[in-house]
């Protein structure tokens, strides 16, 4: 990608409110198998969501389909709630910037994009449980961890915070990752 369409996706990132951001090379996205098995031992919605495992593509798959970009924008979001239950509202707005940006991105010509979410798809009241099922296809995408990224190790690589919380009072990092070349 040329300087001048790195500088136009940032451009376009910004106008979304998207606008702490680095630039990564998906092949050092660090994924791991036990990202997995969190999914399926010890997820609530594991089973229970159109955009969650096991309606993912399996671990080696989502592996390898890092490899197959050369960059990415990986979005951080720090944010702090008073009332926990607005974390719901506030995941499908910054969803929903994402999403929007992912398509400005391909319509500007960058055919490959595509965002892994930085919260749970949220589109609907009551997600279905399979993604034969899902009533937006078009526009629901999965987040990182569903898509296996070790989360905690790939932020602090990148120079970003993130810590385990012990409860939603505290500070929240979030990411979200746009795919693109
Ligand atoms: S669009 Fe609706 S059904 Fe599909 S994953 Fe999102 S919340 Fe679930």
């Amino acid at each position: 990608m040329t300087k001048g369409e790195t500088k136009q996706i940032e451009k376009m990132a910004r106008a979304h409110g998207l606008k702490d951001f680095k630039w990564i090379q998906p092949k050092s996205i660090i994924t791991g198998h036990w990202v997995r098995a969190k999914c399926i031992y010890g997820c609530p919605s594991y089973g229970k969501k159109a955009c969650c495992p096991p309606e993912l593509p399996s671990v080696g798959e989502c592996q390898q389909f890092f490899t197959e970009y050369r960059s990415g924008l990986l979005f951080h979001f720090a944010v702090k709630f008073e009332n926990p239950e607005m974390r719901f509202a506030w995941g499908k707005k910054i969803n929903k910037e994402m999403l929007e940006l992912e398509r400005e991105v391909f319509l500007a010509g960058f055919y490959k994009a595509f965002m892994l979410s930085a919260n749970p798809c949220r589109i609907c009241e009551k997600c279905k449980a399979s993604k034969q099922e899902c009533r937006n296809p078009g526009v629901a995408r999965p987040t990182l961890e569903g898509f296996c990224v070790d989360v905690y190790a790939t932020a602090r690589k990148m120079g970003y915070p993130i810590q385990v919380l012990k409860g939603f009072e505290e500070e929240m990092n979030r990411f979200g990752l746009l795919l693109v070349e």
